[in-house]
């Protein structure tokens, strides 16, 4: 038909034209192994993106083929980020703390033949080279990077991708069976870059110094590396020193960051940090937290102390990642502090793009009353549409159109979505649900407690019953008693734990998460109090 739209194709390079021509004097910071502080701008990392382009392709890489990752957030892998998924290959980020034989079955599964990895991550990787026979080049992200793309042409016209072709893939580790692969394509990465951008959901803008500890092998730092060149923002990346507090605290003092993005358990030692340090972050404005539950302590300290907005997120490798996000509603100023709370707590509306519904174990759908919690659904242009390869039928896709997401949430008239569980984790005592993450939240709002989490145990009259598992504050020496009574009156009776135990650590999974997992299996021979 006459008189329409051009045709051009929605992806990635687009967003790489588009910065380099207006954005081209924004700013990366990245911390690297051979640099505390390394300092560029987005022209300089696309004009090495092209040079790494050549380099590649003099390597061997075609289009379609995977290049491998095993890397910190920093310059160069930006580079790679850039250059590979624009010149029509697939980006491969692998995840350095996971197991080494889940990494080594995810590279091989991925079928990469070049790798890119961390110097500071060499020894991992002689560990893993003897279960990788398809590896034939390893590029270590320093000297021999450099040495790499040195003496290429600076020149190269990227080509004219169809934007539904693969731009990169990630892994999520299920607990059961083998890890999965989620297969990005460029028109999903971009259409997620817009929506993440919005006011209503991360508001990035170009005056922001984006923070970005959720690091690049974890959904792609939630999108980060796309969507803030596209909007011209600054990047500060912590390379290999993204779970240390004083890194942390100076690169958001010196770099000015107004929004930093991370898991729970980043901010919280962050918090620490400060508290011990008698810091105040002053250019700070917002922390995008996501990846679990975020809680309340935690926003409230970031609040009082820091003057800063927690954007409790939403989202899962298999949506590129982001679903929901909890900006300010119209009126939150003029709520009560109870009301407050409650909205904080809860993970936000949806991204335009982002379709959900809740349904029960039949199927069936249920209302949006803030109440009824059912099983998650979403569907949308970012949304994985099947694993990558896994030779046999997607369960979490049964439903024609629709993705089970695996987690439990209930849905407010507007929207705000609440996840109180992952499916595989809730709590069910007696025939009835009970949810871990709210128990948690509140638990980890005792003045004495760091942090928090919960389990179900099984009970001969109940089924399961939740055990509290807690982690005190240095110094502090809360008791069974003293948590179980400062519960009583904030939760409904029949939730209150049948026991307390305190322990040192909490486990954590490779991407900074409460590890259920693993708790259930070091409380497996654990019986509750008679
Ligand atoms: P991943 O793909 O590793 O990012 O994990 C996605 C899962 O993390 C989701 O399915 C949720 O179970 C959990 N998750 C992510 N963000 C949140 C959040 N804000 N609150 C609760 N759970 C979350």
């Amino acid at each position: 038909m006459h008189g329409l739209m051009m045709d051009t194709p929605l992806t990635i390079t687009t967003i790489l034209r588009h910065a380099e021509r207006v954005n081209a004097a924004s700013e990366i910071v990245s911390v690297t192994a051979d640099a505390p502080r390394h300092r560029c701008t987005y022209a300089d990392v696309f004009r090495r993106a092209r040079q790494l382009a050549n380099a590649l392709t003099a390597a061997g890489v075609r289009p379609g083929d995977r290049v491998a990752t095993l890397a910190w957030n920093d310059y160069r892998h930006l580079e790679l980020y850039y250059a590979v998924s624009c010149m029509g290959a697939v980006l491969h980020t692998l995840n350095p703390r996971l197991f080494a034989e889940q990494i080594t079955y995810i590279f091989n599964h991925g079928g990469a033949r070049i790798l890119f990895a961390d110097q500071t991550l060499l020894p991992l990787v002689e560990i893993l080279r003897p279960g990788l026979p398809a590896l034939e080049r390893l590029v270590v992200l320093g000297p021999d990077y450099e040495a790499f793309i040195a003496g290429q042409p600076d020149r190269y016209d990227w080509p004219e991708l169809d934007e539904r072709e693969a731009s990169s893939l990630c892994y999520t580790s299920g607990t059961t069976g083998h890890p999965k692969g989620v297969l990005y394509n460029h028109r999903a990465t971009l259409l997620h870059s817009y929506g993440s951008t919005l006011v209503d959901t991360l508001a990035l803008s170009r005056r922001d110094s984006v923070l970005a500890v959720v690091p690049m092998f974890h959904a792609n730092a939630w999108g980060l590396p796309y969507s803030v060149p596209m909007v011209g923002g600054k990047l500060v990346f912590p390379g290999p020193k993204m779970g240390d507090g004083a890194t942390l605290a100076a690169l958001i003092a010196e770099e000015q960051v107004t929004i930093a993005a991370g898991v729970p358990t980043v901010w919280q030692l962050l918090l620490n940090y400060a508290r011990e340090h008698d810091l105040v972050f002053h250019s700070l404005e917002r922390i995008l937290v996501g990846g679990s539950a975020c809680p309340l302590s935690i926003m409230n300290e970031f609040r009082d102390r820091h003057g800063v907005w927690c954007v409790h997120a939403w989202g899962m490798t298999e949506m590129t990642p982001l679903g929901t996000a909890n900006a300010k509603p119209p009126g939150y100023d003029a709520l009560s502090p109870v009301a407050q709370d409650a909205f904080r707590v809860r993970q936000g509306r949806p991204a335009f793009g982002v379709e959900m519904k809740i349904v029960d174990d039949a199927g069936r759908e249920l209302p949006w009353d803030g109440a009824s919690a059912g099983l998650l659904k979403v569907r949308g242009p970012w949304v994985c549409r099947d694993y990558y390869h896994t030779g046999e039928p997607s369960a979490a896709h049964a439903e024609p159109g629709w993705f089970a997401t695996g987690d439990v949430a209930n849905i407010a008239p507007d929207g705000t979505l609440q996840i109180t569980d992952r499916a595989k984790d809730v709590i069910k005592s007696g025939g009835e649900w009970i949810s871990s993450i709210d128990l948690e939240n509140i638990a980890a709002g005792h003045p004495d407690l760091l942090q928090a989490a919960v389990i179900g145990v099984p009970h001969p009259k109940w089924d399961e019953r939740p055990l509290l598992i807690a982690v005190p504050r240095p110094g502090a020496t809360p008791t069974r008693e003293g948590v179980l009574g400062w519960l009583e009156g904030r939760i409904a009776k029949w939730w209150t734990p049948d026991d307390v135990v305190f322990v040192e650590k909490i486990p954590l999974t490779a991407t900074g998460k409460i590890s259920k997992v693993e708790l259930r299996q070091q409380f497996r021979d654990y019986r509750l109090p008679a």
